[in-house]
């Protein structure tokens, strides 16, 4: 568990929240609204604006304001979250942050956008989706060895729901508070939900993690299981009960946050599961330039997905179902045995599922030695829209 610090309530100003001025309504034209003739528009504040070669006479222009309430929602759901950190030296409350990068350390840097009805159910609970929201971002920051730090949001409510709100700040506090992580700006609009987060972390000067790097004869492992996530959204979307773990795998997943620093300086690539095993994975290899032999049975499973694998032999749930926010990553050999120290280090199971080769392609072997073909390799926003 990382240095958890409380919550601190802000005693900062706030907000620099504020909404992006491409997203405020258009001024209406005067002919339509302006009771005066003057330009003004009843209902918001009209500041005088001298007009350049008409000295006579003063012309109004409408000032397209905020509305409180949106500051208010901002003010009491949105400030102060997460962690104190001494390196925020502006904090929510100005035009921008100031954050300090110590000398010997280089800066991470992550975005993820989650939409309702792709990433997530509409009916979610809030604060499990402020808690992905954030948890997805870490995950990557994971990936690359970075330590967590700050974070900033732009949300995109359809209506100022003060009960969702206030859930969704919570969840997304909370898990900041935990990791250590900030957050010191970012923007609220209104529109169809939608949740954009972005993160940054710290990594020591020269030490990233990167998906290029494994070498053939590496040994390729995994953390925690794989397909609960996806077995969890299958029966969310069939109407069928949860259990309270694949739940919380699929809603509240745990980034890899501890994993990724224990492994720098020690695997020779890593990369975060987002889109499912096999398509993370053919990144890493990819970008590496090598291939791997993949044992199927070596796959770490919880009893639920292991119990639907064996009733219809489909391995695609843990391979492409995606959602699970694990690292697979490659150890040299002369690493290989430290499998368990880096597991009680990171305080998560990880799993030797196969090995890199020389040959570029990915081959997945059943227990009698006989490959296994993938109907689909992983989610892609495009081709599985
Ligand atoms: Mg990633």
């Amino acid at each position: 568990m990382r240095r958890a610090r409380a919550c601190a309530a802000s005693p900062c100003n706030p907000v620099d929240l504020i909404p992006n001025p491409s997203d405020r309504q258009p001024i209406a034209p005067a002919a339509a609204t302006d009771p005066c003739g003057l330009g003004c528009q009843p209902g918001r504040a009209n500041v005088p604006v001298p007009v350049i070669g008409s000295a006579s006479r003063e012309t109004y222009l409408p000032m397209s304001q905020p509305s409180s309430s949106e500051f208010d929602l901002i003010r009491r759901y949105l400030t102060g979250l997460g962690a104190v950190r001494r390196d925020v030296l502006v904090d929510v409350g100005d035009d921008c942050a100031l954050l300090h990068v110590p000398a010997d350390r280089e800066l991470a840097v992550s975005i993820d956008t989650l939409v309702a009805g792709v990433h997530f159910l509409p009916d979610c609970d809030p604060a499990a989706l402020g808690h992905k929201a954030l948890a997805v971002g870490l995950s990557d920051l994971a990936a690359v060895g970075a330590e967590p730090a700050w974070a900033t949001l732009a949300l995109t409510l359809p209506t100022s729901d003060e009960a969702w709100l206030a859930a969704f700040a919570r969840g997304l506090g909370d898990l900041a508070a935990h990791e250590d992580v900030r957050l010191v700006g970012g923007d609220l609009t209104r529109g169809p939900l939608s949740l954009t987060v972005q993160v940054h972390g710290l990594v020591p000067r020269g030490h990233m993690l990167r998906r290029a790097g494994g070498q053939p004869g590496d040994l390729l492992c995994v953390s925690g299981a794989l397909g609960d996530a996806g077995l969890a959204l299958r029966h969310l979307q069939r109407g069928e009960p949860v259990d309270a773990y694949l739940r919380q795998r699929l809603e509240r997943p745990t980034p890899r946050v501890a994993l990724g620093e224990v492994l720098r300086g020690v695997a020779s690539a890593a990369i975060d599961i987002s889109d499912g095993l096999l398509a993370d994975l053919g990144h890493l290899l990819a970008a590496s330039g090598c291939g791997a032999r993949v044992e199927l049975t070596r796959l770490p499973l919880a009893d639920q997905v292991a119990g639907v694998v064996a009733a219809n032999g489909d391995w695609g749930l843990p391979l492409a179902a995606g959602d699970d926010y694990e690292l697979c990553f490659t150890l040299p050999a002369a690493h290989a045995r430290e499998l368990p120290v880096l597991a009680a280090a990171a305080g998560c199971p990880l799993t030797p599922i196969g090995t890199l080769e020389a040959q570029p392609e990915l081959c997945l072997v059943l227990a009698d030695g006989q490959p296994w073909q993938p109907q689909r390799r992983g989610y892609d926003h495009f081709t599985d829209a």
